[in-house]
């Protein structure tokens, strides 16, 4: 599986279940050098932003709840997605 480097030694050490897990406030130690690493806050406070808009438009329209909630789960995919594909790691 891919692996993602460490912002601070630069070793590929951060796996895909572990970038997936980081978020806003959540941030991880590097398993070589065993400093800390997470996402930008501003990147990550527009994505919680963009996903928050989203399931408020989802939730307040005339879709019936199986549509609902198949669109609330491809939000969270592609919060995930996004995170684990976009979202630059760096130094906490
Ligand atoms: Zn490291």
């Amino acid at each position: 599986m891919r692996k993602y480097q460490c912002p601070n030694c630069k070793e590929y050490t951060i796996d895909v279940l572990q970038k997936a897990s980081l978020n806003i406030r959540s941030n991880s130690r590097c398993k070589n050098c065993g400093k800390k690493f997470g996402l930008p806050y501003i990147y990550s406070a527009l994505l919680i932003i963009i996903v928050c808009i989203a399931f408020y438009f989802t939730y307040i329209s005339n879709m019936n709840l199986i549509i609902k909630g198949t669109v609330i789960f491809l939000i969270l995919l592609l919060y995930y997605i996004v995170n684990i594909t976009v979202m630059p790691i760096v130094r906490k």
